[in-house]
């Protein structure tokens, strides 16, 4: 019998299976805590767990995780994880040292469909979804190594839903993923510290204002008018400016939460003082409402038509946005040194 991933389950789902079974609340309760409190590695390291109980749960599930197939670590200390799947699926996950505590960026969809013409993910195509559990596990992963290497008291602070795939596109996944990652008596991650970001995809703003995760968005606009946008991300062709702002006015006035728009500076395309006075008059009287995170542009072999923009470009454009009001920051970069880039690591292994 194939066993099924242990951290596919909710808390809910995992009492209902235990009471099926015959066994109680308290008991699930117990086992709960055993993986996500003491991250345990393996079943026979299970402290306070009925002996019978744990044995129907062995039969069914198993808790195995993804390999570690490769680890980077840069100077700053961001370590960027290279995990393969039970099925031999390649995905990346970046643990970053903040001053908010540790931020893991994870990764939604073995490689992505969306197409984005500056990313070797959307190049590749999309594989399959991840499930439930393979959104858990990246986590798990990062709090072995924080465990081992840095610290046995820290943990995974801050959860970023921004490496390779479109959270949005395995949205019923992504939004199970949520509530575990929230559970009180498990990781027991503040909702302020999940993010989740999206190229664009309007209908499931709307979802996901409609379903209350009230966890933190942000969209990656990357340009202020739809030619230019059309011509970066596939995604605006679908579903352009005007349908990205009807979405997001939506979510503002049905969430009463912020949004972030990611915008990536690249070198003579989008990063004169027009774009960003365009940016300025997008975002209108939004500006208590959307904040701006400008990005430069990493550099990759592939994509040689993009460049990085000049450091004085970058500031102009950010002091464009806050002479008008608007609450700019510009990301700071981890791990420089290290195949920095989103999906560059695995799209270097596959190749
Ligand atoms: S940038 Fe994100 S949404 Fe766009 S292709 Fe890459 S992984 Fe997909």
């Amino acid at each position: 019998m194939k066993q099924e991933y242990i951290y596919n389950l909710t808390l809910p789902e995992l009492i209902i299976f235990s009471e099926k079974e015959g066994y109680t609340k308290g008991n699930a309760l117990a086992l709960w805590k055993n993986l996500y409190r003491n991250k345990v590695e393996s079943w026979a390291e299970c402290v306070n767990v009925n002996e019978k109980y744990l044995t129907a749960i062995k039969k069914q599930y198993s808790l195995q995780l993804p390999q570690v197939k490769i680890k980077r670590i840069a100077t700053d200390k961001t370590v960027k994880f290279l995990l393969e799947l039970s099925d031999g699926n390649l995905i990346e996950s970046v643990l970053m040292h903040n001053k908010y505590g540790m931020s893991l960026c994870i990764t939604s969809q073995v490689g992505c469909n969306m197409g984005c013409s500056f990313c070797a993910s959307g190049l590749l195509g999309k594989k399959r979804d991840l499930m439930v559990g393979e959104f858990i596990s990246q986590i798990m992963v990062a709090n072995q190594y924080i465990k081992k290497n840095i610290a046995s008291a820290k943990v995974v602070t801050n959860v970023v839903i921004m490496g390779i795939g479109e959270p949005f596109d395995n949205y019923e996944n992504f939004k199970k993923a949520v509530t575990i990652l929230k559970e009180e008596n498990g990781l027991a991650i503040a909702s302020r510290k999940i993010t989740v970001s999206t190229s664009g995809l309007s209908p499931q703003i709307i979802n996901f204002a409609n379903d209350n995760i009230n966890i933190n968005l942000a969209i990656s606009l990357h340009a202020p008018n739809d030619e230019m946008r059309s011509k970066i991300m596939k995604v605006n062709k679908v579903y352009d400016i005007k349908n990205l702002m009807g979405a997001v006015d939506y979510y503002l006035e049905r969430s009463n939460k912020r949004i972030t728009f990611e915008y990536i500076l690249f070198k003579n395309i989008n990063d004169n003082l027009e774009c960003a006075r365009e940016l300025v008059k997008l975002i209108g009287s939004r500006t208590k409402k959307i904040s701006v995170n400008l990005i430069p542009y990493n550099e990759v072999d592939e994509f040689s038509q993009y460049q990085r923009s000049l450091k004085e470009t970058v500031l102009k454009f950010y002091d464009e946005l806050k002479k008008n009001c608007i609450n700019v920051s510009i990301r700071l970069e981890y791990g420089s040194d290290i195949e920095a880039a989103c999906g560059q690591l695995r799209s270097n292994q596959l190749q």
